[in-house]
């Protein structure tokens, strides 16, 4: 018989590239590309991932090694994230270990071996008894026979009654027959997530009015449904206001993929926040909903990912890393709010899960549904090239219209004397709501909150020189420009008029609760924010509380402005728009708008609501556009900025995050790095910033610089990255990664 080869990734090791290995003959019927497997490496045993199979080797054979083992207890990685990590692995740089890690989060169910019930796998039938019985595995077959009566027997029963000892059961666990876990784990896996979400019985879950889709939403189905049926499978954008039903949308292009026999993923920004989507899909999905969820544990986790690639469950709905449950056959992606910033990876490879699910979609030969009421330019600006499809609902789904939004110059408050966090405009609508006994909301950005020095008088913000970007402060009173570095001491006055009415902004959510406490004494007030809630399922106690109406206003951060429904809330306050204008990234426009956007539309959701952006900059295109809950307006600003910049998507651009634990040593290579990119003649096209600080410079002991590279062309920049790791390799204590756009 001809001999098999596997190409295999050895893991934990920093050798990146795969090694070739003989395939034994016992186990050529049982590895497939993903399978992890045991071999030998150097003189220790190691585990690896079959990345090929193939029946020719350049290699001497009697050179090579056999495979010892398959890896019991792991799920093998299959082909498609298998296909995927290969993918992941040129597209961001990094090792093949670490694409694969990045794939297959979930790697053993050791934790359920130590549990104590035991269950009969499938498939035991007299044939394999009678063989049992032949090799005198006497204990085997006396558990076996009593687990066919009873489907699963406690341990504690097997080991003193059965007289079946844990060596033997584990024995029989790893090759196949029996299943060590808990009794909970028939049970159905909802359950305990529901239950996090403050439904005690699946039971309770009824299933919503079934709406009747209306004209918009049904012409968004029926097109995804022509193209599904012909065989084209897109990616769409479903942009669609607040309030104007994309989740129905998406249900019902789900209900459709299931109906031809396949699964879909749900991806949404985060379970605690969103749990109302995950309601709704529980509604109509019930059991065949699998959900993946930080909060699991590794046995739950390990459980639901069996499920999904059994095909017990149609729709995995989870945070970003769901892209990577085992589906087998895959129809639909939805990436539920895909502006949303917990889309990207923060860790090495910094992908955004956006960009993953297109390629995704793209090995499976599935569709990829983006839904946002504000998508991101990146987004939006594929779907005006054509490059994805439009959907578009314009219109609110309850026979609502959007929140009346009003602009409140702050300046003009200080001129008449108004020094309070309150405009007069939005004290006497909250003072009208209260007396009406309607909810209200504040919202407060935090994000950027201090690190800015802003004039009262003029409402400019202190900018660099030579970039379009807010400075920042650091803690030794200078302001610095984190594109390229330049700094300068704290003014006394203000640049652009003179004033001395400069300060860096320093109220927060607690003081704004203060403040709110004083001026309206007899309201109710709850404040909901990273540091509020702080219990594990405080974030959902307080919205129900709120939504129950025990409660006459909210205050929050961006927590308060994720997809929650809460019909008595008829006004919401913005009190400071600009802060996430002045953090210096090009994406702070786009933070800026989609704040705004989605905070005024919390209001009026059932009834007609109202909002009040209260702002120092009302003139700046986010602010402006998102008063007019115009998205187009703002994107036709955005995009133009992107350009005039050479930001993304105009232009992609590679930031290098390089660091050391010697300072000296770190400069010095960070510069030499940016010299040898400058001068090498295959680079110069692309624009090269740095090295700068970034905004904490020292994390861990680590100091840190920062290189910025733009170039339209993306392999360039993959080769700049090369190009580093070789400049790197002389300098033993520095460290880079890297972050693609
Ligand atoms: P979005 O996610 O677009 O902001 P939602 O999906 O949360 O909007 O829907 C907003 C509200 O409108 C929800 O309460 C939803 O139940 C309701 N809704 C959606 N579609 C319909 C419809 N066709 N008829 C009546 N109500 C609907
Ligand atoms: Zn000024
Ligand atoms: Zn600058």
């Amino acid at each position: 018989m001809k001999n098999l080869f596997a190409d295999i990734i050895v893991a934990n090791t920093n050798v990146d590239r795969p090694f070739t290995y003989l395939i034994p003959m016992n186990l050529r019927d049982k590895v497939t590309p993903g399978c992890p497997v045991l071999i030998e490496f150097g003189k220790l045993t190691k585990k690896g991932y079959i990345i090929d199979i193939k029946e020719e080797s350049d290699v001497d054979i009697s050179k090579l090694k056999y495979i010892k083992d398959i890896e019991n207890g792991e799920l093998s990685t299959d082909e498609n994230l298998l296909r995927l990590a290969i993918w992941i692995k040129h597209r961001y740089g990094v090792t093949f270990d670490k694409a694969i890690s990045t794939v297959m989060p979930v790697k053993s169910n050791v934790e359920e071996k130590t549990t104590n019930e035991i269950f009969l796998n499938q498939d035991i039938g007299e044939d394999i008894l009678k063989e049992l019985t032949k090799k005198r595995k006497v204990a085997w077959v006396r558990l076996l026979k009593e687990l066919k009566k009873t489907e699963s027997l406690p341990q504690s029963y097997v080991n003193k009654e059965l007289k079946v000892n844990s060596a033997t059961i584990k024995r029989m666990a790893e090759e196949g027959y029996i299943t060590v876990g808990n009794k909970q784990r028939k049970s159905n896996p909802l359950l305990p997530i529901l239950k996090s979400l403050g439904v005690e019985d699946f039971n309770e879950i009824q299933a919503t009015n079934e709406y009747i889709l209306n004209e918009e939403q049904k012409l968004a189905v029926d097109i995804f449904k022509k193209d599904f049926d012909s065989g084209n499978k897109n990616t769409y954008l479903l942009h669609g206001i607040t309030g104007s039903g994309k989740t129905l949308v998406f249900i019902n292009m789900i209900k459709y993929v299931i109906s031809k026999g396949l699964q879909a993923i749900v991806l949404i920004p985060e379970i605690s926040l969103t749990y109302q989507t995950v309601l709704r899909m529980a509604e109509h999905f019930k059991d065949r909903v699998a959900i993946i969820n930080s909060k699991l544990s590794k046995n739950e986790r390990f459980y639901q990912f069996d499920r999904i690639k059994n095909g017990d469950a149609d729709v995995i709905i989870g945070p970003r890393s769901a892209i990577f449950a085992p589906v087998k056959r895959l129809g639909l992606i939805v990436i539920d709010e895909e502006h949303d910033s917990a889309y990207k990876n923060e860790n090495v490879p910094t992908f955004n899960v956006r960009d993953v699910a297109g390629k995704l979609a793209n090995i499976a030969g599935a569709s990829l549904l983006l839904a946002s009421a504000t998508p991101t330019p990146e987004t939006y600006n594929r779907a005006v090239t054509g490059e994805i499809k439009l959907l578009e609902l314009k219109e609110r789904a309850r026979n609502t219209t959007l929140p009346k939004v009003s602009v409140v110059d702050m300046r003009d408050e200080l001129k008449m004397g108004n020094r309070s966090i309150f405009s007069n405009k939005l004290k006497t609508l909250i003072e009208d709501r209260l007396r009406k006994h309607e909810q209200v909301m504040l919202f407060m950005n935090r994000r950027g909150y201090s690190s800015f020095v802003s004039c009262r008088s003029c409402g400019e913000a202190i900018k660099c020189k030579h970039c379009d970007v807010t400075m920042t402060l650091h803690n030794n009173n200078k302001l610095v420009c984190h594109y390229c570095g330049y700094s300068i001491d704290l003014p006394k006055v203000c640049p652009s008029c003179g004033s001395r009415y400069i300060a860096n902004f320093g109220t927060g959510t607690q003081k704004l609760e203060a403040m709110t406490r004083e001026v309206f004494p007899n309201a109710k007030v709850l404040r909901m924010d990273t540091d509020s809630v702080s219990k594990k399922n405080s974030a959902n106690d307080m919205i129900r509380d709120f939504a129950r109406g025990d409660a006459d206003i909210l205050i929050g951060t961006q927590m308060i402005v994720k997809g929650h429904d809460f019909d008595n809330v008829t006004l919401v306050g913005i009190m400071a728009a600009d802060t996430s204008l002045y953090v210096s990234n090009y994406n702070s426009a786009q933070r800026t708008f989609e704040l705004l956007t989605q905070a005024a539309g919390r209001a009026g959701r059932a009834k007609s609501g109202e909002a009040v952006i209260q702002t120092y900059k009302p003139e700046n295109y986010a602010i402006v556009a998102a008063a007019a809950q115009d998205y187009k307006k703002y994107f036709e600003n955005e995009i133009a900025y992107r350009k005039l910049g050479g930001y993304p998507p105009v232009c992609h651009m590679l930031t290098v995050m390089i660091s050391s634990i010697r300072e000296e040593e770190l400069n010095k290579c960070a510069t030499a790095i940016v010299n040898t990119l400058k001068s090498d003649n295959i680079f110069k096209k692309s624009v090269i910033i740095g090295p700068t600080d970034p905004s904490v410079v020292k994390v861990k002991d680590y100091y840190r610089k920062l290189v910025y590279i733009k170039n339209a062309n993306y392999d360039i920049l993959l080769d700049i990255q090369k190009k580093i790791e070789e400049s790197l390799v002389s300098y033993r204590n520095v460290g880079a990664v890297y972050d693609f756009n």
